[in-house]
């Protein structure tokens, strides 16, 4: 992983990043993404990163509010296709879930916490607004975070 530039090279994420700064978002995660960017290399990968935070993406519980498309229902029929249920449920990406929730229970653990961190998205996106990871141990989710997002072969 790579720090990311986003001013210099990227108009299209800085558009994304320019809404977090104007929104006054009751999201207080968008506060710590934003004091600590750590971009991934992968620009589609930063992307899908990105508009989740903004519940702006290309899943359908999104698109069916913009009216873009005709059902929230996921493709793969198991669910309303939302955040969560891209990172947590759908059964289309359980190989590579299990993955990523292996590696944060690694991180998890090795960070001296007891039993399993509670799955969530702001886990997955922001963790350290979730508990007090070091800058280390957040990086190292965010990298897990990011894997997943690379291999799913979605674009958020
Ligand atoms: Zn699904």
């Amino acid at each position: 992983m790579e720090e990311f530039d986003y001013q210099a090279d990227n108009s299209e994420l800085a558009d994304s990043m320019g809404q977090i700064n104007h929104r006054q978002s009751t999201y207080d995660v968008l506060q710590a993404v934003r004091s600590r960017i750590v971009f991934p290399k992968n620009r589609n990968v930063a992307i899908s990163y990105v508009r989740p935070l903004l519940n702006d993406t290309t899943l359908r519980e999104h698109q069916y509010r913009m009216c873009l498309a005709d059902t929230r229902l996921c493709e793969n029929e198991d669910g309303i296709e939302d955040t969560y249920h891209f990172f947590f449920q759908c059964a289309r990406y359980s190989d590579i879930r299990d993955k990523l929730k292996q590696e944060i229970q690694s991180i998890w653990t090795d960070s001296g916490k007891n039993g399993s961190p509670q799955w969530s998205v702001d886990l997955l996106l922001a963790p350290s607004t979730v508990t007090n990871f070091t800058k280390v141990q957040s990086r190292a989710i965010l990298a897990a975070t990011f894997e997943f997002i690379q291999h799913s072969g979605r674009q958020l």
